[in-house]
């Protein structure tokens, strides 16, 4: 019979995997198993946020994968993972028999972090940090604001998914504010006293949208402790506020499954082996994107599927006793700041005592003091990014 390979979760990770399994041995019977019929991506919700890009631009389906690339997609939940018998439970109680199996369950969330927030409230107070209703939910949020209104968001501490995300995002609800509610405030309450890109998202601010976003990092005392969802009240160590839309990104950790499944360590997140994405915890069953722990990567959806292809080369040696190809990941991250107004980190990582790190040299962040021409350069290479990252995973 062919190996069975079943991959849980048809994100970034998941759905690159699935793909490129096939793409590597074609005789390999590969499973993707996602509940969702249609996947809105976190990248580019932002731009959907600020009226950028439509919503079908950042929604894709599994119809290729299947059709085209001889995945089969079963649009399920798993329910339970039994890493002895090597099966997985989907949500109507039948049971399926895998080889090897991949998990990629993204993010949950630590709704017990902050006194005052729970799932109760998301609706009131979207994260908006899964993309689908949620984004729905901040996007007509923003457009009902009040004039002259206040736009609170809050970020949590790291290790988090899309380290830049939160700050791409009031740049572009600024974005839409400058353009239709110009008297508007956005406050930024951090549980950092750094972010990613810091110094670049600052200088684009001050030259796009003037003192509209106010940063306060956890040295200002800005790390928020308790909300009161039905009044939107904040209170940090610095001061309490209340706000018109309130955008509560909490802290995270790994994928429910993979809580079930007995894969996290007590950090929350999937210890693996950085080479070959296999569990150290149970053999037979790797973990790629957001859950895993991989060194230095940043939990981004460009690292998931860097991490999916070197995962799906490691299993498809293993089978065919190959060599194991010696894993060079990628990542990159392009932010807008302004909608022709984009900026960058990259980086290629190698593997080093037993580890991923960063190559010195290789990568890096966008110049601090570049021209307008060169920012608006890089918001059209965001687009590039999205739509040829998208192509490489769905098409
Ligand atoms: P996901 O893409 O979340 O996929 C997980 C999938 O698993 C989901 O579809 C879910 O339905 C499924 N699943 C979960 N549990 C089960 C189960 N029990 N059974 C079956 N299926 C299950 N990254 C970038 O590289 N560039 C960007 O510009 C960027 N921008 C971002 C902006 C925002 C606002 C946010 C929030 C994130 C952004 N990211 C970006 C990060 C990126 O979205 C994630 O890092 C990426 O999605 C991780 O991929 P993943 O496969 O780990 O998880």
């Amino acid at each position: 019979a062919k190996p069975k390979v079943i991959v849980v979760g048809g994100g970034f990770g998941g759905a690159t995997c699935a793909k490129y399994l096939k793409r590597f041995d074609d005789k390999l019977d590969v499973t993707l198993i996602e509940p969702k019929e249609s996947y809105m991506t976190c990248p580019g919700s932002n731009w959907y946020l600020a009226g950028l890009v439509e919503k079908e631009y950042i929604t894709h389906d599994y119809r290729k994968l299947q059709d085209k690339h001889g995945v089969a997609v079963i649009h399920d939940k798993v329910t339970d993972i039994n890493a002895r018998k090597q099966t997985v439970t989907l949500s109507d109680g039948s049971e399926l028999s895998y080889d090897r199996l991949v998990v990629s369950p993204g993010i949950d969330f630590r709704f017990d972090a902050i006194e005052g927030y729970s799932a109760d409230v998301i609706e009131q107070i979207p994260h908006a940090y899964q993309a689908g209703p949620q984004t729905d939910i901040l996007y007509r949020q923003i457009r009902e604001m009040k004039q002259g209104g206040t736009f609170i968001m809050s970020a949590p501490a790291n290790p988090f998914r899309c380290p830049p995300g939160p700050y791409e995002r009031v740049s572009m609800i600024a974005d839409y504010f400058k353009k239709h509610n110009p008297t508007a405030k956005i406050i930024v309450l951090d549980a950092k006293s750094k972010f990613s890109k810091q110094g670049l998202f600052m200088e684009g601010w001050q030259e796009l949208y003037g003192s509209m976003i106010e940063w306060f990092g956890e040295h200002d005392g800005g790390a928020v402790t308790k909300v009161e969802a039905d009044s939107k009240t904040v209170h940090c160590d610095l001061d309490t506020f209340t706000a018109d839309v309130l955008n509560i990104i909490p802290p995270q950790q790994a994928g429910k499954i993979a809580f079930d499944a007995g894969l996290v360590d007590e950090s929350g997140w999937c210890p693996v082996n950085q080479e070959t994405f296999e569990s150290m915890i149970h053999r037979g069953i790797h973990v790629i994107g957001d859950a895993a722990i991989a060194g230095k990567m940043p939990k981004s959806g460009h690292s998931a599927a860097s991490q999916a292809k070197m995962c799906a080369a490691a299993i498809v040696s293993q089978m065919h006793n190959w060599a194991m190809p010696r894993p060079k990941n990628v990542n990159t991250c392009y932010s807008l700041v302004g909608a022709d107004y984009g900026i960058s980190v990259a980086a290629v990582y190698h593997m080093q005592d037993g580890k991923i790190v960063g190559i010195e040299g290789a990568g890096g962040v966008s110049p601090h003091g570049a021209t307008l021409q060169f920012r608006k350069m890089e918001a059209t290479y965001a687009n590039g990014w999205y739509k040829n990252i998208t192509a490489d995973i769905w098409d």
